[in-house]
């Protein structure tokens, strides 16, 4: 079992939130640049993400949430034919156009098709490079840029459907993945760790809910060389003991120096390190197993180049 996987597809791009937005489909285009430019794209495993079954989904989500985002989408469609507006507002964050329900399906996808590739032994790891993301999306709530939570949805996935008994989430998004702890806690088949920078965005997360959570708040203007050191404290020890069957990356890369969504000061060794830390984990103890899927990164370029660091190392480039 060798080879990373890069899973994507061409709906992800036409989700849009309106003009200006940070969530925009510029972040794919500026990866996808990236990683042909520095021949990384050869060295993967290429595939297009298939749209996520229903009843998938539902291993997350409420039904009913599930059919509203279906619904909202396709009213968007309707009212368009009669000029209406392209997109609508669900919260001032989030919107949804004519198209978000199919690229949110793709995203899941991506997750779940990876999922099963991985543990069929076709891949040893794989990255997503899908939109939207997933992390703030909660059982019965979209919030955040994101729709459906396409790692909580995967982990529940590699649980039920595949017969694993213990999974881990690892999160660095600079946010609080509020979503996947509302979708996971209390749930001791799976081990949820992150860091994220507190006071701030979705204001959660600092009152540990549930046992089978590592949350590490970090004040603003923290470097990396902090965030390692309670990374090898906190998530390491862990990690270990819990011995975790496979790996789930919520990989987001606003918490880089260069990108104005927060104010942390990490960088692409950052990433890279801390990608080499959970693959050390994986390897030890799950075969080497990786799915990790795209969360935040705002600045395009630095987005760019951490995503690079962080299938570097997945991929031993
Ligand atoms: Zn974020």
């Amino acid at each position: 079992m060798q080879g990373t996987g890069y899973f994507t597809h061409s709906a992800c791009r036409r989700h849009e939130m309106g003009r200006g937005h940070p969530e925009c489909p510029e972040r794919l285009d500026a990866i996808d640049d990236r990683l042909l430019l520095t021949g990384v794209a050869d060295a993967l495993l290429q595939r297009q993400a298939p749209e996520a079954p229903l009843a998938d989904l539902e291993l997350a989500h409420d039904r009913m949430f599930v059919a509203s985002i279906r619904g909202l989408s396709e009213q968007v469609a309707e009212e368009q034919l009669a000029g209406g507006p392209d997109h609508l507002q669900i919260d001032p964050d989030t919107a949804v156009n004519a198209s978000t329900w199919s690229a949110a399906l793709r995203s899941a996808g991506a997750a779940i098709a990876a999922t099963d590739a991985v543990l069929a032994g076709e891949m040893e790891n794989a990255f997503c490079a899908v939109r939207p993301p997933g992390h703030h999306a909660c059982r019965r709530q979209a919030m955040g840029f994101c729709f459906f939570n396409n790692v909580a949805v995967a982990a529940k996935y590699a649980l039920e459907r595949h017969g694993l008994e213990r999974v881990a989430i690892v999160d660095f998004d600079v946010h609080h993945g509020n979503g996947t702890e509302d979708i996971v806690a209390g749930d001791e088949r799976i081990l949820m760790v992150s860091f994220f920078q507190h006071p701030f965005y979705p204001y959660s997360g600092a009152d540990q809910p549930a046992a089978n959570l590592v949350n590490l708040p970090v004040p603003a203007y923290t470097r990396g060389t902090a965030v390692r050191e309670l990374i090898d404290t906190h998530w390491m020890p862990r990690l270990e003991a819990f011995r975790p069957q496979m790996i789930f990356i919520s990989a987001g890369f606003d918490a880089h120096r260069e990108d104005d969504m927060g104010q942390l000061g990490l960088v692409e060794a950052d990433y890279a390190w801390i990608t080499r830390r959970i693959k050390d984990v994986a390897q030890r103890h799950a075969q080497g197993r990786i799915v990790s899927a795209l969360e935040g990164g705002y600045h395009l370029d630095a987005l760019a180049r951490s995503v690079e660091a962080h299938i570097r190392v997945l991929a031993d480039l």
